[in-house]
């Protein structure tokens, strides 16, 4: 019979990552092995090996064990099995006849050594993602002090939008980045510019809407700077005002903005909208989210999402408990905003409208401020 001692001394002669070699890719990072985990789809390794205490654990499905977890998982095998095939491997022999008289489980010790490790590799991506994020936005900086400033709808993407530009920027028309580790950002030129923000006014990140839209293409491109930090950050659309409204992307909240001429947030996903509600109540700590009276001095600030009428928008919306509203078309708005395909680069034919640029484009921006002051 086998017990938990001798299991030990014969897990001890096997390399649990020479195990996972032979079914995925193991990589080195720094002093630590990583595999593309085997129990779960995943484009970037997160599989942690530790062959020193001969455990792994996946920080994207959470799956852990030492080497008779591995090979019963991957072999799907029982655990009287897998000692079978790990002493076969270690050339031992093994009777496991006797399979009713194994039992194995993870000793308090062991599992605590997994989690401690998990806790390790969590603050380490913490520092990485920060190293991170702190480059991006040197390198933010740079950009947007090499763009110019555009007025009015002087970009092909506000033009089509008929939203103006907000103290947003564009690159030049030649513009190629090389940055001083001579790597490159892949920036088009011509790009519009929006900066991202925390509530400290640091610009952390940018985002890019390149000049021009292929005609397959449904939506205008855009893209983040890449590791750039985006959650929490926003973009202020105008001063101060009593209320302070919400929206996901750009042109709907430059569109809010020039309706209501209230201060106006773009929080750039609906994924970001929590996020960027809690960084202002940091920034403004006089804003009520559920508009019953502070007790501090200043007025309260009442912040409304103008969410989009899509199922993540609305989602994101109720998700942060903050009151929110969204933009309803009837056949008639449906059929105009369609109409509009023939007019500007920005909507397909088939497109649905879903957010509040849709409906100032669809019935004009005295509609959307009635609708907007009715909250
Ligand atoms: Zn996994």
């Amino acid at each position: 019979m086998i017990n938990n001692l001798d299991l030990s001394s014969f897990k001890s002669g096997i390399r649990l990552s020479s195990l996972f070699s032979s079914v995925t890719k193991v990589e080195r990072q720094g002093s630590r092995l990583f595999a593309s985990c085997p129990f779960h789809q995943e484009k970037t390794p997160s599989c942690k090996i530790d062959d020193e205490k001969g455990f792994f654990y996946c920080f994207g499905c959470r799956e852990h064990g030492d080497v008779f977890a591995f090979l019963q998982k991957t072999g799907n095998l029982s655990f009287p099995e897998a000692v079978e095939r790990l002493a076969s491997m270690a050339g031992v022999g093994v009777d496991c006849r006797r399979r009713g008289s194994f039992s194995y489980e993870p000793s308090k010790a062991e599992l605590a050594e997994c989690r401690r490790q998990q806790e390790a590799v969590r603050q380490e991506r913490q520092v990485e993602q920060k190293r991170s994020w702190e480059e991006a936005a040197s390198i933010a900086e740079r950009v947007w002090a090499e763009s110019i400033s555009i007025e009015g709808t002087a970009h092909p993407y506000l033009e089509g939008k008929g939203v103006d530009a907000f103290v947003l920027r564009r690159t030049v028309e030649d513009y190629e980045f090389t940055s001083a580790s001579g790597g490159g950002l892949d920036v088009f030129a011509g790009s519009l510019v929006v900066p991202l923000c925390d509530e400290n006014s640091k610009l952390w990140s940018l985002q890019f809407y390149p000049p021009r839209k292929k005609a397959d293409e449904s939506k205008w491109p855009r893209f983040f700077m890449p590791g750039g930090r985006i959650k929490g950050c926003f973009y202020l659309l105008g001063g101060e005002s009593e209320r302070l409204l919400l929206a996901e992307g750009y042109a709907t909240a430059a569109s809010v903005h020039m309706a209501t001429g209230e201060q106006t947030v773009v929080c750039f996903s609906s994924g970001n909208m929590a996020a960027v509600a809690s960084a202002l109540r940091r920034k403004y700590p006089a804003c009520d989210v559920f508009t019953s009276a502070t007790a501090g001095a200043e007025a309260a600030r009442e912040i409304i999402i103008c969410a989009d009428a899509d199922e993540a928008g609305l989602k994101a919306a109720k998700a942060t408990g903050v009151k929110y509203v969204y933009p309803k078309f009837d056949d008639g708005g449906i059929e105009r905003f369609r109409s509009l395909a023939g007019s500007t680069t920005s909507v397909q034919p088939d497109a649905r409208p879903s957010d509040f640029n849709d409906y100032a484009n669809v019935y004009g921006f005295e509609d959307l401020k009635k609708c907007l002051m009715k909250i």
